[in-house]
Order: structure tokens, then C-alpha cells, then sequence
């Protein structure tokens, strides 16, 4: 934690108001509490939290951070889900949400340019009169923004057949910690070199504070069919899973919700779930309609080999955003049954679902805590929602805990720790799970190829304990020079 003593912090402050104007510097204590915590479980209080109205104002708040050697955290919508926007060193949290301009959209070529407040969705609404849209879909789409989508490299429920954030981000340009401006990538699909955008998708804003991003665009589908298949457990339904994708086909979606979800969200947003289900699966096809009614027909014949309840396609649009309204809510709909909850974020490959949601159970029962699973199931992503109340003496630890189990059998079963939450602070002590030291050892020097400071988000994604990774730290990874940790 970087503590300034007062009167540099009131210099700070002043400064830092000199640059954006008074208005959008947050410094009261009061006023910061907003920004201590974002979707996740982890909260810290940041000095202050600035808005910069463009690039400039970010290369000079940057600049500041420097000169001042405190940390420095970018911000969006502080839905991320791993504590990723969460100051834990202290300093200066960046909120970006003032630069919401749409600077292009070039239908011909399909690509837009944005800055990296843009909401979600507002790309494709203004999108959609040219017939394009972007689809990397966050259930969050409503308030999560593009920078925090490209921080994190997020996915949705409609990434299983058009692929995540960084399948769609061409170029970006972004402030690093000394205060330079790049751009790695441009509006074209291929540039020589490094892959410098790739490496910057999915850094977490501790590589660079990313200020302008050109995506690529893709035609709104000519048709749309949405699919409900009610089962009554998770074994039938996670084995229709996998024999959908084993057919050959790749729907656009393909979501499962347990018997938990299904309830809150029914109680929340009547989406015509039947109540009494243990399982359903949402699944959506798209494309020509000739193609799409075959696909419809095949996914029922798979669906019908696993004994279903039911099955509905959606008969107009109206029926369809009900059906998705129920997933899309239903994070917030958990609410109704306890204060808190812990999304967990792991993936197994498909065929693992089952075995993997049995020992979810298994966990539920050891920690005595009730566990909804969400699954984005076609890309074998599951996300265990366990529910618990802080109010309780050892509730959040017990949580936590229990996370950290699921994690243990994503890994055990061939996952990966993350499907697209990232890993932030709330899974950095896992790393070590997949990671070997020689794997972590390459991403710090990664790191230090970019910084030496340790100032952009630090305490993020590496382990803080010495013994799981053989790198000096004082913060996340070494704050003294390339050749520190060799
Ligand atoms: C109800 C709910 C549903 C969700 N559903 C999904 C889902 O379906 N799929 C999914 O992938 N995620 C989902 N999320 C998680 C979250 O919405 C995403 O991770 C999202 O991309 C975060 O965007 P944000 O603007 O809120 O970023 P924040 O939470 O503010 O920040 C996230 C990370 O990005 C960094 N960052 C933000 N802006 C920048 C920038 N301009 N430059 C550099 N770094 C930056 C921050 O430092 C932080 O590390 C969900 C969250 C909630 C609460």
C-alpha cells in the first residue's frame, strides 16, 4: 500500500485537478468509498479517482503517477468480476467513463474506432442502422465498457461461434506508464511484428492505459432462432452439450443454468423457465434461414436423445428477449436469496462438465453454502455462483474458500483458471495451479518490458506469496529493474 502522508496528497490533489479540472477529481473519503470495490468480492480505498475527458489528460495524470511513484488503476464500469479495477496498492484509480465518444464507424470496410468509456452495447445500437454489430455480448453489456472488455478480454454468451474480445479488437491505442502514446494493431486484420495488441488484450490495465480502440464489425444475421430445452437434471443436459458441439454444430449460444438460477431468475424476470426444471439450456442458432432451420432441427433431435422435459423454440422476438432476459439477469436475480455472492470463473473441457458440477455439489455440501451454476456450457465455461452473507463471522472466508476448490477441479479436470473474468486479485494465488515459475517468470519480464515501476495496477494477476513464484516482490512482481528477479 503507497501512502503519500498529507500534505503530498493534498499537492497531488491539486495537480491532479489542475489537469481535469476540479470537478472530476474524487477525494473524499466519502466519495471514494463508490470506487473501493468493483463486481467482485476484494475492496480497497484508492487516494483519489480521477476522470480525464481524453488522451491527453490520461498522459498527464500518467505523468503524475510517475513523479509521485504511486500506482495507478484503470476503471471502467467496475463490473469486473477478479478485482481487477480495485486500487489495492492505493494512488490513483483512472476512471474512463467520461471518454465515450464513438470516433468511426466505417461501414464499408466494417470496422469503428472508439474511446475506452463506450458501453457495450451502445456500439452495436449505433451500429445497427449500417447492418453491423459487434459481438463479444458480456452479460454486463448494458454498463460494462469496451476498455474493461479489452482489459479483461471478455467473452458472452454469444462468443461460442464468433469468438471473444480479442477476435474483434484490430488495433489500440494505448498510454503507458512513462506517458507515451502507442498504438499496437491498426484497422486492418494482419500487421507484421509482435502481436503488441494481443499482448495488451487481457493485460488488465497493467501493461497500459488503453484510450482508443478500432474493432472489427461483423452483418446483423438475416435470421435468429432461440431454442429452450428443459431437462430434469445437469447430467442430461451437460451430456446434451457435448453431443450438440460432437455433431458438428456450433450454435452462436449455447448457455445452461441449474436448478438454483432457474428459480431465482423465474422469481425476478418472468422468462417462462418452468419452475420445477433442474436444468435448462439456451440455445441459439444463426445465420440463412435455410441453414438455421436445419441447425434448429438437428439441436432437437440431440436434445430429444436426452430424455428432455420440453423443448421451445422461441415463436417471435418478443418471446426471444424474454428467454434471454431470465439469463442475462440472473446474477442479479441471486440477490432474492442472499446478500452476497462469489462468481467463480473456471473451464473444463466439455466433456467434463458433469463430473466437475457433481463436485461443485460435493463443495456446496463441505462449506454448507448454497452454489448456483451458470454455465456458458458449449465453450465449457462454468460459473459457480456461490451464495453467502458477509454480515456472517467467517461467511466470506468460507466462500472464498470454496472458490478456490471449484478452481482446484477446473484445473484437475484439464481447465484453465479463467474462462474471462481474468485473474485480477482474486485468483492470483492460483496461478501456480497452471503456471510453472519459468511461465511466470516470462510474464513478469513481459511486465518489466513495459515498466520497471511496478505503477500501472500493481498487486494484479502475479502471486503476492514469495513461495509461489521465484521473483523478488514488494509489490506483484519487482520493482527494481529487468534483471532483479534473473
Ligand atoms: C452481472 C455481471 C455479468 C457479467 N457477465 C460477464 C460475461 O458474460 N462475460 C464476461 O467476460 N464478463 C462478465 N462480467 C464481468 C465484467 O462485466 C467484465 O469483465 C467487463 O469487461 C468489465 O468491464 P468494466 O468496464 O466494468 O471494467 P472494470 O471492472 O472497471 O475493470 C476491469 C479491468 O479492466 C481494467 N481496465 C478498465 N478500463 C481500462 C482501460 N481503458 N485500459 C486499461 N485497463 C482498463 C481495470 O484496471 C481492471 O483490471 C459480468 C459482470 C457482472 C457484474
Amino acid at each position: 500500500m503507497v501512502s503519500l502522508g498529507k500534505p503530498s496528497t493534498r499537492r497531488l490533489i491539486e495537480e491532479l485537478k489542475s489537469v481535469v479540472g476540479d470537478e472530476y477529481v474524487i477525494h473524499r473519503d466519502e466519495d471514494l468509498l463508490v470506487f473501493e470495490y468493483d463486481g467482485s468480492v476484494d475492496k480497497a480505498l484508492p487516494t483519489a479517482v480521477v476522470l480525464p475527458a481524453d488522451t491527453n489528460e490520461v498522459v498527464s495524470v500518467t505523468k503524475l503517477a510517475a513523479t509521485y511513484s504511486i500506482p495507478i488503476t484503470a476503471r471502467g464500469a467496475g463490473t469486473g468480476l477478479s478485482g481487477g479495477a480495485i486500487a489495492n496498492h492505493g494512488g490513483i484509480v483512472l476512471a474512463l467513463t467520461r471518454m465515450t465518444r464513438i470516433i468511426q464507424i466505417d461501414a464499408e470496410n466494417m470496422t469503428a474506432i472508439v474511446e475506452p468509456g463506450v458501453v457495450n452495447i451502445d456500439l452495436s445500437t449505433a451500429t445497427a442502422p449500417y447492418g453491423l454489430y459487434y459481438p463479444p455480448d458480456p452479460s454486463s453489456q448494458k454498463v460494462c465498457t469496451l476498455g474493461g472488455n479489452v482489459a479483461e478480454n471478455s467473452g458472452g454468451p454469444h462468443c461460442l461461434a464468433y469468438g471473444v474480445t480479442t477476435n474483434y479488437v484490430l488495433g489500440l491505442e494505448v498510454v503507458l506508464a512513462n506517458g507515451s502514446v502507442q498504438w499496437f494493431g491498426e484497422t486492418t486484420r494482419e500487421v507484421g511484428g509482435y502481436d503488441l495488441r494481443g499482448i495488451m488484450v487481457g493485460s488488465e490495465g497493467t501493461l497500459g492505459i488503453v484510450t482508443k480502440i478500432a474493432v472489427r464489425l461483423v452483418k446483423i444475421p438475416e435470421v435468429v432462432r432461440t431454442l429452450l430445452a428443459v431437462f430434469n437434471n445437469v447430467e442430461d443436459a451437460s451430456l446434451a452439450v457435448s453431443d450438440i458441439i460432437a455433431a458438428g454444430i456450433v450454435p452462436a449460444a449455447l448457455e445452461m443454468m441449474d436448478k438454483l438460477c432457474i428459480r431465482a431468475a423465474e422469481a425476478s424476470v418472468p422468462a417462462g423457465y418452468p419452475q420445477d426444471a433442474g436444468a435448462i439450456l439456451l440455445v441459439e442458432v444463426d445465420g440463412l434461414s435455410e441453414v438455421t432451420d436445419e441447425q434448429v432441427a438437428d439441436i432437437i433431435h440431440v436434445c430429444n436423445k436426452h430424455s428432455p422435459i420440453e423443448i421451445r423454440t422461441a415463436s417471435d422476438n418478443i418471446e426471444r428477449e424474454k428467454l434471454w432476459a431470465g439469463r442475462k439477469g440472473v446474477i442479479g436475480a441471486l440477490g432474492r436469496l442472499a446478500p452476497n455472492y462469489y462468481l467463480v470463473d473456471g473451464t473444463v473441457p466439455r466433456t467434463r462438465i458433469m463430473d466437475t458440477l457433481k463436485g461443485v455439489e460435493k463443495i456446496s455440501k463441505d462449506y454448507e453454502l448454497p452454489i448456483g451454476n451458470l454455465l456458458h456450457a458449449g465453450d465449457g465455461n462454468l460459473h459457480p455462483l456461490i451464495l453467502f452473507d458477509e454480515r456472517k463471522p467467517g461467511d466470506t472466508q468460507k466462500a472464498l474458500e470454496a472458490g478456490g476448490k471449484i478452481l482446484e477441479l477446473c484445473i484437475q479436470a484439464g481447465g484453465v483458471l479463467s474462462g474471462e473474468h481474468g485473474i485480477g486479485m482474486e485468483k492470483q494465488e492460483y496461478m501456480p495451479l497452471m503456471f510453472t515459475d519459468d511461465d511466470m517468470t516470462s510474464m513478469a519480464k513481459l511486465k518489466l518490458a513495459f515498466e520497471t515501476n511496478d505503477i500501472l495496477n500493481p498487486g494484479k494477476i502475479f502471486p503476492t506469496g514469495s513461495s509461489h513464484v521465484a521473483i523478488p516482490q514488494t509489490g506483484a512482481i519487482s520493482r527494481t529493474g529487468p534483471d532483479a528477479f534473473i
